[in-house]
């Protein structure tokens, strides 16, 4: 047990020592920040006592909440019976092993391989892996271009920031030089005066050209979340997708499907895949696959890589220490267990989620929102100044962080991305709960407008 050191040593120490990520470095030594001290269902509470419902599940990882024994009491029983081994050099561990062929079961039927990784990021830089190796194997070692999108998150390391387009992350890395981004289908910021289906199809189409200006025999893959999350909860146009399939479909380009939040139920079903109708080649899982208890993540390789992968022989040269961790690797059996026996995936779909899109998209007359999208247990609200011509309500999304410092200041977590407040509950939220994260949303709504002289 770590003993208790009160709040103030706390601050100072934490402002002294601790790099925190995404965060101006400076600024942080000089305010601090909040110290979480616990956490019970879907709440979180700082070491000054106060409450705060968490409508982002952490970091998009606790989708049930903060209580769950049986994944405690499942990581605490793998320490004590094998707290580590490695999985290289022909080991492997149980719980590693039930994970790997439970996800196979739980994922579309031509999945039934497995790598584990501690990270989404890591997973991002072990699907490029997977992807050359590949078309080496094939005997197409020029494939090796990979076409994402901008505004992506795909991880933090040299690697995922590169699969990603977040031009902060590019500004202060140099990145691969073999990616490439496409516009995202943000239709509220790119669509202008096209119809939502228009623009989806528009947009989907870059992949195609992007793919002939590379060259179809270079590019290697596609990589996209189903829907883009930290990006700002980016709802593609119906006919966005089924535009992309057809073009990795025609063309010998392979589909990576970033699940690492759309996974274990955020979109309504198990996969954001499912949800949409996507047959991708790989998948990257992280987060909600441990609820966000133990770090773990992971790529799902499909039959069309495993069986060249496999087949071909010859070691594939890369792992981590951690890969198939047996205590992480069991809270994520514990977690799956949760997921199928509560039937949460379902019944949060059916009654809980309608019932959140439905009390957020009444903001949308709300005299500063633009836009609320959503789907699943997570929408985005777009703040504006003008609805009409979508003009932000201040320079550098300050209005929506003056109206997310407002949400937390009055106990619900929330977060801000560009000009949108973005929320993503926990499956496990009541309609009580749902209302009071809603009630909360709009005096911060409210609160903004006003500070912005805005409406009556
Ligand atoms: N992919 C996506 C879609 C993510 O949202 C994230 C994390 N927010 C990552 C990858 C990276 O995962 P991690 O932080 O576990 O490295």
């Amino acid at each position: 047990m770590t003993t208790s050191i009160d709040t103030a040593t706390l601050r100072q120490l934490d402002q002294s020592h601790h790099l925190h990520p995404f965060t101006d470095f400076g600024n942080y030594a000089r305010d601090g920040g909040r110290i979480i001290s616990r956490a019970e269902h879907i709440y979180i509470y700082d070491s000054d006592g106060n409450a705060m419902l968490d409508g982002m599940s952490g970091l998009w990882c606790c989708n049930l909440g903060y209580s769950q024994k049986a994944i405690v009491e499942a990581v605490y029983h793998q320490m004590q019976e094998l707290p580590y081994y490695n999985n290289f050099f022909r080991c492997s561990n149980q719980p590693a092993v039930e994970l790997a062929s439970q996800l196979a079961r739980l994922s579309p039927a031509d999945f039934n391989h497995v790598f584990f990784t501690n990270s989404g990021s890591e997973a991002n830089d072990t699907n490029i892996r997977l992807v050359h190796r590949y078309y080496d194997l094939l005997g197409k070692p020029e494939k090796k271009q990979i076409i994402s999108r901008k505004n992506a998150y795909h991880g933090s390391t040299i690697a995922a920031s590169s699969l990603g387009g977040m031009q902060a992350m590019h500004d202060q890395a140099i990145g691969l030089d073999y990616v490439h981004h496409i516009n995202q289908p943000h239709w509220f910021e790119l669509g202008g005066d096209r119809s939502p289906d228009e623009f989806g199809i528009a947009v989907a189409r870059e992949l195609e050209t992007k793919i002939d200006e590379l060259g179809e025999e270079r590019v290697a893959a596609f990589i996209a979340e189903p829907i883009q999350g930290a990006g700002g909860v980016i709802i593609p146009p119906d006919t966005y997708w089924p535009e992309v399939q057809r073009i990795c479909d025609e063309r010998d380009i392979l589909l990576i499907a970033d699940e690492v939040i759309c996974g274990f139920g955020r979109t309504g079903t198990w996969w954001g895949s499912e949800t949409y109708g996507i047959r991708p080649h790989l998948m990257t899982f992280a987060k909600a696959i441990t609820n966000g208890y133990m770090p773990l993540g992971g790529v799902l390789v499909s039959d069309t890589l495993s069986d060249v992968l496999l087949g071909s022989g010859g070691e594939f040269t890369h792992g981590l220490t951690y890969s198939g961790h047996p205590a992480s690797c069991a809270a994520g059996l514990a977690t799956l267990g949760i997921l199928e026996e509560t039937g949460i995936i379902d019944s949060a779909a059916r009654d809980i989620a309608p019932h959140f899109q439905r009390r957020l998209r009444e903001f949308i007359d709300h005299p500063i929102v633009g836009e609320v999208r959503g789907r699943g247990m997570f929408a985005a609200v777009e703040l504006v100044r003008d609805k009409g011509s979508r003009e932000r309500l201040a320079a550098k999304s300050a209005g929506a962080v003056y109206c997310r410092d407002q949400a937390n200041n009055n106990g619900l977590m929330v977060r801000q991305t560009g000009d949108a407040m973005i929320t993503a509950p926990p499956l496990v939220c009541s309609i009580e709960e749902i209302d009071i994260l809603a009630d909360k949303l709009g005096q911060a709504l409210d609160a903004t407008a006003s500070h912005y002289g805005i409406g009556g």
